[in-house]
C-alpha cells in the first residue's frame, strides 16, 4: 500500500537504469512496529521531517509496512566472495532498496531496509534481523561518521513486534539505512557473470555517473572507475586503521563502489593494539584481522577489476595489464594515506617516516590501548607523559621514542601547543568500546533503551573530553583476550 501522508518521496533511479539487477518485492508485514531509535541529525540532513517519521505513517514506512510515494521496493541482486569462496547469487536476502532521495546538500542517497523479510535471495535464511545487531549497526555507523570516515548510516531502527529465533528468541527489528548507494563489488561480479554486456555497461555507466563522474571524461572510463574505487578504498581502509577499526567481514559483497563502509556485523574497535586482532568467530584464519585489511581490500579490488575487463577493452586480454597496474597501485596509495594519518596522529607535518615506523613497532611489541595511547600523546606534548607511559610495559623504550618525537615537534614551524591541539582533533577520546556496545545492546534487548541512546551521544562527539564520561574512554577492564563480537 502507498501511504496517504508519505513522510518522504523517493526516486527510482536504480530501478530505471538497472533492470536485471533486482527483483521487485514487498516487505513482510510487521505486527506492531515501534520506533526504537530515530536519527534526527540524519533526517535533517536528508531534508526529511523527523516528526513525520515518528508518526504512525512514518513508522510504517520505516518498518516496510507502507511504501512511500515514488518508491519501487526491490531486492538487489549481487554475487560475492565470502572468505574467499565465490557465491554466484547472494543478493538482498532480507533487505530492500526503497529508492533514492536527494539530501539538502544535493547528494543522492539510498534509503534501504534491512530485516524486512524473506526475498527471492533469502536461500535458507528467515529474512529477519534482530534488535541487537541492528542497533550495533546504528551506533558504530554514527561513531564512524563522527570520526569523519565515509559510512552508510542508520536513519532508524524499528522493532517489528515479532520474535525471531536465533540461539534464543529475540526481538525482530528493521534497520532503515542510508547510503550513497548500495552498489558493491559483488554487484559487478553478478553483472559480469550474466555475460550480458549491456547490463554490465549500464551498471558501469550508472556507477560512474553516481560516484565517480570524472571517470566519464577519461579515455577508458571503466579503467578510470577502477582507479577511483581503488583510491577510495585505499583511503577508507587507512582511515579504519587510524582509529583501530576491524570490519570483520570484508567479503566482496560488503565492499562498496562509493568508498563508504557498509555492513557492520562482527566489527569492533581495538582496545589493545595488535595487528592480529580478529573479532569474528567465523574468521578462523584471521583473513580479516586488523593488520590484514589492506591485503583483503586489494584482493577484493582484483575481483572488481576482473569483472570490469570486458568494459575496459574490447579484447579483455588487452585489459589485463592496465587493470593489474591499477590494482597494484593500491599498496602505494594505502601506504600514502596511512602514513599521512599516522603523521597527523602524532602531530607532525612533513616526512618523519622513521619516527612513524618505530612507533608502529613499539605499538606492535607493547600492545597499549590504541585509542588512549594516541590521545595521550597530546598530554605528552604538553609536558605530561604519564597518560602514555602508564599504558606500556617497557617505559624506557617508549620514553626514548618520545624524546625523539618531542625534538621533531619542537623543530616544526607551528608551536608545540598548536600541534597538541591539532592532535586532539584527530585522536578521539571516545570510540564505541566493545564492552559498552555489548552492555547497551543487551540492555536494549531487555527493554531498557537508555544506555544505547547515551552511547550514541557519547560516540557522536568523539574528540572533546566531557566530564562524567570517563568510563566511556576506557578499555574493557575485564578483557582477558579477544572476545568474539558476532551476530547478524
Ligand atoms: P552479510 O554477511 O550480512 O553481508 O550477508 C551475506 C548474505 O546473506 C546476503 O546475501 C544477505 O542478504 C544474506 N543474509 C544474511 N542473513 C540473512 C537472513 N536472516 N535471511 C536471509 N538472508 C540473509
Ligand atoms: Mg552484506
Amino acid at each position: 500500500m502507498t501511504v496517504a501522508a508519505s513522510p518522504v518521496t523517493l526516486d527510482d533511479w536504480f530501478v530505471r537504469d538497472l533492470g536485471g539487477l533486482y527483483q521487485p518485492w514487498a516487505a513482510a508485514p510487521s505486527p506492531s512496529p515501534e520506533l526504537v531509535a530515530l536519527n534526527e541529525d540524519l533526517a535533517a540532513e536528508l531534508g526529511v521531517d523527523a516528526a513525520a517519521l515518528q508518526s504512525p505513517e512514518g513508522v510504517a514506512v520505516l518498518a516496510g509496512a507502507a511504501v512511500p510515494t515514488g518508491a519501487t521496493p526491490v531486492a538487489m541482486a549481487y554475487a560475492g566472495h565470502q572468505f574467499g569462496n565465490y557465491s554466484p547469487r547472494l543478493g538482498d536476502g532480507r533487505a530492500l532498496l526503497l529508492g533514492e532521495l536527494t539530501d539538502t546538500a544535493g547528494r543522492r542517497r539510498d534509503l534501504h531496509l534491512k530485516g524486512s523479510g524473506r526475498t527471492p535471495f533469502a536461500r535458507g535464511g528467515d529474512g529477519r534481523a534482530t534488535l541487537g545487531p541492528m542497533l550495533r549497526e546504528y551506533v558504530v555507523g554514527e561513531a564512524m561518521h563522527a570520526l569523519g570516515i565515509p559510512t552508510t548510516r542508520a536513519l532508524a531502527v524499528v522493532t517489528t513486534g515479532e520474535t525471531v529465533m536465533r540461539e534464543t528468541p529475540l526481538p525482530g527489528a528493521v534497520l532503515a539505512r542510508v547510503a550513497s548507494s548500495h552498489l558493491r563489488v559483488g554487484t559487478f561480479q553478478y553483472a559480469a557473470a550474466t555475460r550480458d554486456a549491456d547490463l554490465l555497461r549500464r551498471l558501469t555507466d550508472h556507477a560512474i555517473a553516481r560516484h565517480h563522474p570524472q571517470a566519464a571524461e577519461a579515455e577508458r572510463p571503466a579503467l578510470a572507475l577502477l582507479e577511483s574505487v581503488v583510491e577510495a578504498q585505499a583511503a577508507l581502509v587507512a582511515q579504519w586503521m587510524d582509529v583501530g577499526f576491524v570490519h570483520g567481514v570484508m567479503n566482496t559483497d560488503n565492499m562498496t563502489i562509493s568508498g563508504e563502509t557498509i555492513d557492520y556485523g562482527p566489527c569492533a574497535f581495538l582496545d589493545a593494539y595488535d595487528p592480529a586482532t580478529v573479532f569474528s568467530s567465523i574468521d578462523h584464519g584471521g583473513r580479516y584481522a586488523f593488520g590484514n585489511q589492506p591485503q583483503a581490500a586489494q584482493w577484493n579490488l582484483a575481483r572488481f577489476a576482473e569483472s570490469l575487463l570486458t568494459m575496459i577493452a574490447d579484447d579483455p586480454e588487452q585489459a589485463i595489464e592496465p587493470a593489474t597496474a591499477v590494482v597494484s597501485s593500491f599498496g602505494e596509495r594505502f601506504t600514502r594515506h596511512r602514513s599521512a594519518g599516522l603523521h597527523a596522529k602524532i602531530g607532525l607535518v612533513g616526512e618523519h617516516t622513521e619516527l612513524v615506523r618505530d612507533l608502529v613497532t613499539l605499538l606492535t611489541d607493547q600492545h597499549p590501548d590504541h585509542t588512549r595511547f594516541f590521545r595521550g600523546l597530546s598530554a605528552a606534548a604538553r609536558g605530561n607523559a604519564s597518560p602514555v607511559l602508564d599504558l606500556v610495559v617497557d617505559r624506557d623504550a617508549v620514553d626514548a621514542w618520545l624524546t625523539r618525537w618531542r625534538t621533531a615537534l619542537g623543530s616544526q614551524e607551528r608551536q608545540v601547543a598548536e600541534s597538541a591541539d591539532a592532535m586532539d582533533r584527530v585522536n578521539p577520546v571516545y570510540i564505541p568500546r566493545n564492552h559498552h556496545v555489548e552492555a547497551a545492546l543487551d540492555a536494549a534487548v531487555a527493554g531498557d533503551h537508555a544506555p544505547f541512546h547515551r552511547l550514541v551521544d557519547v560516540v557522536a562527539h568523539p574528540y572533546a573530553e566531557r566530564p562524567g564520561l570517563e568510563d566511556y574512554a576506557k578499555g574493557d577492564p575485564s578483557a582477558t583476550g579477544y572476545v568474539t563480537y558476532c551476530g547478524t
